[in-house]
């Protein structure tokens, strides 16, 4: 098998029919043993009965149905998965990736790439709002996070089967697929097309959905919010020490005080700053918590000329 289009789909039946042509079109066109994953995110409309069609109809159809609505990142997930080509291609349902630029994609792979993703030159037929919000957010994760989540692209890519099988280990619960591909390094290019608008149908993405990408993103790929929140603390309870010391300066030697202040400034003080230092330090160990709680591999090794580790077995005697 050479390639794999992995393909989830959430209500799209008004969509599915021309996907399938225009697929089928570009498939027939291209020299190669191809698979076509179409995986069924708990739709409610007709599409699970059109893919069932599609799958009987045509041997390259292959189809994965879920029991309910896991989400676009599991359903993309569960085409790596169950997928067999040598190279895999990711897209949406809705055309607005178009099946097109799939020979382009696979022909620039083959320059000695493990990634080529689509990059947006245009976005038509998006509402200025989602494209404000995506530009920004993708420019705060940038600045963030350690790794490099390229700007203006979705999950249209073509990866080879080393990024795919460095993907099935990466179990984390909260998947950012876009991520976990930068994190995987390797060459990694790009192709630009234009993207157009929905064929038919409404996004599935609500805003809640996104929303919720976008904390996936920042939670699995920084930690800066939980850093800011335990040097803050640092610096305030610093802060605050050093105005109780002024407290008890000005009670026993300056005598200039109002009574009562600084008993209570200084109960105040030091309670708010013991506070913020530990919330500080809690924060640190959920940092290497959540880190750990992902059990990501901690590294991706292309080659070696070693064997492969044996599996760790406790001594016979132990
Ligand atoms: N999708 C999915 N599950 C969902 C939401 C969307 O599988 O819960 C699929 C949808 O069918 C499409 C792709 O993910 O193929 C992108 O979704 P959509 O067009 O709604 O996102 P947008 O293009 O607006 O970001
Ligand atoms: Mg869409």
């Amino acid at each position: 098998m050479d390639l794999s289009i992995i393909i989830p789909i959430y209500n799209e039946e008004m969509n599915l029919p021309t996907l399938y042509a225009r697929l089928s079109a570009m498939l027939d066109a291209l020299p190669l043993q191809a698979e076509v994953i179409l995986v069924n995110d708990g739709s409610a409309d007709r599409s699970l009965t059109i893919i069932r069609e599609l799958a009987a109809r045509d041997p390259r159809v292959h189809f994965i149905t879920f029991s309910r609505n896991f989400g676009h990142q599991i359903a993309i997930t569960a085409g790596l998965d169950l997928s067999r080509g040598a190279a895999v291609v990711v897209m949406d349902g809705d055309l607005q990736d178009p099946p097109e630029l799939i020979p382009s994609l696979y022909a620039k792979l083959h320059e000695g790439y493990e990634v080529v993703y689509a990059k947006r030159r245009s976005r038509q037929g998006e509402s200025a709002i989602k494209k404000f919000t995506a530009k920004v957010f993708y420019r705060l994760l940038a600045r963030i996070t350690s790794v490099n989540i390229p700007l203006d692209t979705g999950d249209f890519r073509i990866v080879s089967r080393k990024v795919v099988e460095a993907l099935k280990r990466m179990p984390e619960q909260n998947k950012f697929i876009r991520g976990q591909i930068s994190w995987i390094g390797y060459r990694q290019t790009f192709l630009e097309f234009d993207r157009s608008e929905r064929g038919g149908g409404t996004p599935g993405y609500t805003y809640g959905k996104l929303i919720r990408l976008a904390l996936d993103g920042i939670t699995s790929f920084s930690d800066l919010p939980l850093r800011v929140a335990s040097v803050t603390g640092f610096v305030v309870s610093g802060i605050a020490f050093l105005v109780m010391m002024y407290a008890i300066y000005a009670r026993f030697f300056l005598k200039n005080y109002g009574a009562g202040w600084p008993s209570t400034i200084v109960s105040v003080l030091f309670l708010g700053g013991v506070q913020l230092m530990c919330i500080g330090v809690i924060g640190e160990y959920i940092a290497r918590l959540g880190a750990n709680t992902r059990q990501r591999p901690l590294y991706i090794i292309d080659e070696t000329d070693m064997p492969a580790p044996t599996p760790y077995t406790p001594h016979p005697s132990a």
